[in-house]
């Protein structure tokens, strides 16, 4: 094993005074951020939680989080951050799913807590809430243990989160993300986009995505500065970018599209300022009409594609060839290999197969899932899902999602859960989601369902079944009643013929 230096203790001890972190209410040095982790670990010490410990995060994008997060690597125990969208059922099964021993919320979500742990009693609860005398996130009414051990190493084959993403074919599955992964995804970014102590990254992803939770990471391995933001506004982030002067911000499509449409109405020149020097967009497919649009701008946006298992990005675009090579998502950055697999041999240039990737910011695999381990990752290449192909200069293509997955507002929707919701209602008989078009969110789940015979259930009713046991993003804008559902010879719902029903089909 690997021991490197607890990163946020180098930074504090290199540049105690500079600025570490800013949001709306505070800036905190690096000094403050490191002093702030170790008193919370203290906390967190006396609730019992210790190396190894499985710890649910519910917050949102702010101070308590990432106290949160760094207090944890002070302690070796492994963040399990909670998608704050997810209904109490979806949170509930996660947790035991993770075997969490405790479940840290923000003031945000203490009533989400008061109604998990009256399911789930064992769970150790805290509340970190920041208290603007002090300046400091502290968990209420829970003494600091000065005992406890806090580490100044970081191992980096020890487990620092455990991202939970859906699989295609059934419930959600915790990726493994290791210390290791999170440092050379960050060196793969700094050696491809340059690494410049000025720096500011703005930050407006979820922390609960891998996306949002390794600009963190980068915080603290560059000693760069973060502008954290709760909440998404176009304008705000628009303005963000001058006033606080941000040189790199990562973004899903639809944010990019918004910023875009909101600098327009700003009247100004349409342009961003030139210290802006990274757009960071991932998450899924760039429309072309967005790419010049940006060209036309000057915006310097870098595509990338990425997922969970790859720690972030993975392969990248460079602005100089965005137009060039215009609708790939890039060349991999340096730790990570690519390669194309067309029925179990590596493709040909050009020729379209599964994305797959290698290298030491991979995953190793998922949480207590040998099995799903072993189908995805073998002889260390991980096989995405993704369909894609490379060019004759090694440019990725991405063409197809993991097959039947639906991007909503940079939110995954996996079909398979919806259809299991549905399902759960003992009149459904038959269940298919796929995606439809939508211009707001880029895609929106849609439902097709087959009834026992002679029910009277109406479409109304069952999204009204549905909205309890499925987080907003993912409950269908429409359900659609229908005599059969398309299937293959082995009986394999074919989720690609869904959308043919739509004229027989009633609402
Ligand atoms: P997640 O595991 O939640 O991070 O989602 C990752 C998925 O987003 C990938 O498996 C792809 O299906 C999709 N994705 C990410 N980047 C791109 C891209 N540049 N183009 C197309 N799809 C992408
Ligand atoms: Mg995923």
């Amino acid at each position: 094993t690997t021991l490197l230096p607890n990163w946020l203790k180098r930074c504090a001890e290199n540049t105690p005074r500079q600025v570490a972190v800013s949001t709306r209410e505070v800036s905190w040095t690096f000094a403050d951020l490191d002093q702030q982790a170790s008193e919370l670990a203290q906390q967190f010490a006396t609730l019992g939680i210790q190396e190894g410990s499985r710890v649910g995060v519910l917050a949102s994008n702010g101070l308590p989080f990432i106290a949160c997060v760094h207090a944890l690597m002070r302690l070796g125990a492994i963040l399990v951050p909670l998608n704050v969208r997810l209904t109490l059922d979806e949170q509930l099964w996660l947790l035991q799913d993770v075997r969490a021993m405790a479940l840290i919320t923000d003031e945000h979500y203490t009533i989400r807590a008061d109604e998990i742990t009256h399911h789930s009693p064992a769970l150790t609860r805290g509340t970190a809430v920041w208290d603007a005398s002090s300046d400091r996130v502290r968990l209420q009414g829970v003494a600091m243990s000065p005992t406890a051990p806090l580490r100044a190493e970081i191992d980096l084959s020890a487990i620092q989160s455990i991202m939970y993403t859906s699989g295609t074919t059934g419930m959600p599955k915790g990726v493994m993300v290791t210390y290791g992964m999170q440092w050379w995804n960050a060196l793969g970014s700094a050696l491809n986009l340059g690494h410049q102590p000025e720096d500011c990254w703005l930050l407006c992803m979820p922390l609960f995505h891998i996306g949002g939770l390794s600009i963190l990471i980068k915080n603290v391995i560059y000693g760069i500065r973060i502008a954290v933001y709760e909440k998404f506004d176009a304008q705000v982030i628009n303005q963000a970018l001058r006033e606080q002067q941000v040189t790199i911000i990562s973004v899903v499509t639809v944010m990019l599209q918004r910023m875009l449409a909101a600098l327009d109405a700003e009247q100004g020149d349409g342009r961003y300022p030139t210290w802006l020097r990274c757009v960071l967009l991932g998450g899924g497919p760039a429309p072309r009409t967005l790419l010049e649009d940006c060209a036309r701008r000057a915006v310097p946006v870098v595509q990338s594609y990425g997922l969970t298992e790859s720690c972030s990005q993975a392969v990248t675009l460079s602005p100089r060839d965005a137009l060039r090579k215009l609708g790939s998502a890039g060349r991999p950055l340096l730790p990570v290999q690519l390669r194309i697999m067309h029925e179990d041999v590596v493709a040909q240039p050009n020729q379209a197969g599964v994305i797959c990737l290698k290298g030491p910011s991979i995953t190793g695999g998922y949480d207590h899932r040998p099995e799903a381990t072993a189908s995805t990752i073998q002889d260390g290449w991980l096989a995405t899902g993704d369909i894609g192909y490379v060019d004759e200069e090694g440019y990725l293509y991405v063409l197809d999602r993991r097959s039947d997955l639906i991007i909503s507002g940079g939110e995954n929707v996996y079909p398979a859960e919806i259809e299991a919701a549905l399902l759960s209602h003992p009149e459904v008989i038959e269940a298919g989601v796929c995606g439809e078009a939508d211009a707001q969110w880029g895609q929106v789940p849609i439902a097709f369902v087959h009834l026992q015979a002679g029910s009277a259930l109406t479409m109304e009713a069952l999204l009204e079944y549905v909205s309890t046991r499925l987080a907003r993003f993912k409950q269908p804008r429409r359900i659609y009643l229908v005599a059969e559902l398309p299937r293959n010879s082995s009986g394999k719902l074919l989720r690609r013929e869904l959308n043919k029903l739509l004229p027989a089909a009633s609402t």
